[in-house]
């Protein structure tokens, strides 16, 4: 076997990194057509109160499956979306989207049967979640799009909720504040996502009229079997109490983390458990067979 030399590995690794940049310049290339091609789409995860399994909301989930790539997961693509500024036109698809989900679930109603009356469907009273980028939150236009996209669509702005990361917060925190409190002043509700992977103290949230926090599900995933996940989720749940804000877990699995999770007073659960991310009318299916359910230990099927 021949001894590789210091050269060889340098060739090898840069042939590595070639080929990296090539995947990366055709996957870039590939999203610049995907809009356009109707590539893109949203699935849509549920939100349930930890008391009474109640569907609160969803939240919409970008998803791309390109004819060349294939199916590629939100963490490949959006960071790419970022990079290049995509992801201005992106987002405001998702957020157009989203919104026009919202108004078509609000006219789906149920027929009970001959004689009784038509009631509305669990997806009507539902909010809808959407996540924003950095770049969405840096653009000077973003409250004034939100406005004209609620009055187009006819969506309440209490229905919308947006969620930032931590790290978006303290990234540029002057211009995060001033653009969080117009959106507020829009009525619309918003939630701080991935919280706990990032730098800041809940201290310094007090200065975001924000709503919601949204425990990582890397700390809830395994909070059974990790003393401190555990810990770190139950301080966010106090702690988080204390500046008045909702607590939201995201990543529960299973029945037993759920039932945890509501004794330690979190208000809102999202996870497998409950249903993966699915498609509109997939969603539409299990809001009505599922979720009253989901906490008294049937499990969900997985899409
Ligand atoms: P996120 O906003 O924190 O969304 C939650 C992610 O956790 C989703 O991954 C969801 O499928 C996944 N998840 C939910 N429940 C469970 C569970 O019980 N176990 C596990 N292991 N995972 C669970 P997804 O859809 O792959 O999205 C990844 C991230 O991509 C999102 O994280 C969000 O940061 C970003 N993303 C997705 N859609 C959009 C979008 O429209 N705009 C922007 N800017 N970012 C988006
Ligand atoms: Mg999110
Ligand atoms: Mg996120
Ligand atoms: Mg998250």
């Amino acid at each position: 076997e021949a001894k590789t030399t210091g050269r060889d590995r340098a060739l090898f690794y840069s042939m590595e990194t070639n080929q990296r940049a090539v995947a990366r310049q055709t996957m870039e290339l590939q999203l610049r057509r995907a809009l356009e091609r109707n590539e893109l789409s949203l699935h849509y995860q549920p939100r349930l109160s930890a008391q009474g399994a109640q569907l609160l909301g969803v939240e919409a989930l970008l998803r791309w499956t390109s004819p060349v790539l294939g199916s590629i997961p939100p963490g490949e693509f959006i960071p790419i979306a970022e990079e290049t500024g995509m992801i201005r036109a992106i987002g405001s698809w998702v957020l157009q989207q989203a919104c026009e989900q919202w108004v078509r679930w609000q006219q789906l109603a149920l027929d009970t049967g001959p004689g009784d009356a038509v009631v509305p469907h669990p997806l009507a009273r539902a909010s809808i979640s959407v996540n924003l980028s950095a770049a969405q939150m840096a653009a000077p236009s973003l409250v004034t799009d939100i406005e004209a996209l609620l009055a187009r669509t006819g969506m309440p702005a209490h229905r919308l909720e947006l969620e930032i990361t931590e790290s978006q917060l303290m990234e540029n925190a002057h211009a995060a504040e001033q653009q969080l409190a117009a959106l507020k002043a829009l009525g619309v509700q918003l939630s701080i996502d991935d919280f706990g992977t990032g730098y800041s103290s809940l201290a310094y949230l007090k200065r975001f009229d924000i709503d919601r926090l949204k425990v990582d599900k890397s700390f809830v995933r395994d909070m059974l079997a990790n003393p401190a996940d555990m810990a770190i989720t139950s301080a966010i749940i106090a702690l988080g109490h204390t500046l008045g804000l909702k607590i939201v877990a995201e990543g529960v699995e299973d029945l037993a983390t759920a039932k945890v999770l509501s004794a330690l007073d979190c208000e809102e659960l999202q996870g497998y458990h409950f249903s993966r991310p699915l498609p509109a009318p997939a969603l539409e299916v299990w809001a009505l067979q599922h979720a009253p359910q989901a906490m008294q230990g049937r499990e969900v099927a997985a899409a």
